[in-house]
């Protein structure tokens, strides 16, 4: 009895021993299941965090750039609104400009017949070598005007001049090497007048002294050239510029003053070839400028330029002086008895 019992025990000891091995096992086994999936979970969280950083440092980048990009677009329409203003500033100055050469032709058409008197007188006395042309003193008028030389072109200029026996005026400045021309030019019967000694604006324009200064040093060296006292001036950029505003403020009108008071007569012009615009500008082009610019009135000031790099001016010469012969016009020079030009001070 006691065996079948014992019996009975052993095997449900044995049973139950089983019983807690396969728990164990299974225990064992969700163990390592649960763990790997806790290491898998970590793994899988850290490089989610990985790439939302990534992600979120991208982001940051992206919107400084942007940022960045906005700025730039409100500076660019600062700018835009700044050249929109320069501009229309520009075309009222150039409006106004109009006008005041409209106003100014018919003032000087009416004060012709006077003028006329006054440019036959001899204005010979600072220039003793300006022809007194009896063909200038009646009738349409053209006077050829040529800044910035004398220059290697100087030459090729006075051999048109020359060959159609016309006389011009040439506003100087410092061509140190070529300066010898300046006595050709007034040898062969043209006006002198001074340009600038060194044309350089933020100098000449930076105070009057300064303008003055390089007045008179431009006239000391065309006076030991030719003997000249030239008495007439051109305003480096003509008298209209604004450029000089930049340097100071009301220079052209203080200094327009002050040339008159010491009695100089100042020119700009009427009619432009447009050499100025740039270097090898076509023959035709120039042609054509001084076609569409002419104002068609009796007295014409025709800018050009006689610089070392403005080759194509004396090319185009011949076909502007006959153009101006054609037109019924006579070639007068420059003189500080002529009823001048002027634009419109801007500065
Ligand atoms: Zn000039």
């Amino acid at each position: 009895m006691k065996s079948i019992y014992a019996k009975k025990l052993r095997r449900i000891t044995a049973l139950g021993l089983i019983i807690i091995c396969i728990i164990s096992a299974v225990g064992i086994k969700l163990y390592i299941d649960k763990t790997k999936l806790y290491e898998e979970m970590s793994r899988m969280s850290s490089s989610v965090s990985d790439l939302s950083e990534r992600a979120s440092g991208g982001k940051e980048r992206a919107q400084e750039k942007i940022e960045e990009l906005e700025s730039r677009l409100n500076e660019l329409e600062k700018e835009k609104d700044e050249d929109k203003k320069k501009i229309e500033e520009l075309e009222s100055e150039n409006e106004k400009l109009r006008e005041m050469k409209k106003e100014k032709e018919k003032s000087s058409e009416k004060a012709e017949s006077t003028e006329k008197k006054d440019s036959r007188e001899p204005a010979a006395a600072p220039q003793p070598n300006v022809p007194e042309d009896g063909s200038v003193s009646s009738g349409k008028v053209v006077y050829l005007t040529f800044d910035d030389g004398p220059s290697k072109n100087t030459p090729k200029v006075l051999e048109v001049l020359r060959k159609y026996n016309v006389k011009a005026t040439f506003f100087v400045i410092d061509g140190k090497g070529y300066n010898k021309y300046m006595k050709n030019i007034v040898d062969e019967g043209h006006a002198i007048g001074l340009h600038s000694e060194t044309h350089d604006y933020k100098n000449i324009y930076s105070s009057l002294g300064a303008y003055l200064k390089d007045l008179s040093n431009i006239a000391e060296i065309v006076k030991s050239e030719t003997g000249v006292n030239s008495r007439i001036i051109r305003f480096p950029g003509g008298s209209s510029n604004t450029v000089s505003r930049k340097y100071c403020r009301g220079i052209i009108s203080t200094a327009a003053r002050k040339v008159h008071n010491m009695g100089y007569e100042y020119f700009d012009w009427n009619c432009d070839s447009g050499d100025a615009a740039g270097n090898n500008v076509p023959v035709s082009k120039l042609v054509e400028n001084i076609k569409i610019s002419n104002p068609g009135t009796d007295r014409v000031i025709v800018l050009m330029h006689d610089a070392g790099n403005k080759s194509t001016t004396p090319k185009a010469l011949p076909q502007i002086i006959e153009y101006f012969k054609s037109k019924g016009y006579s070639f007068g020079v420059l003189t500080e008895k002529v009823s001048p030009v002027h634009h419109k001070i801007a500065n």
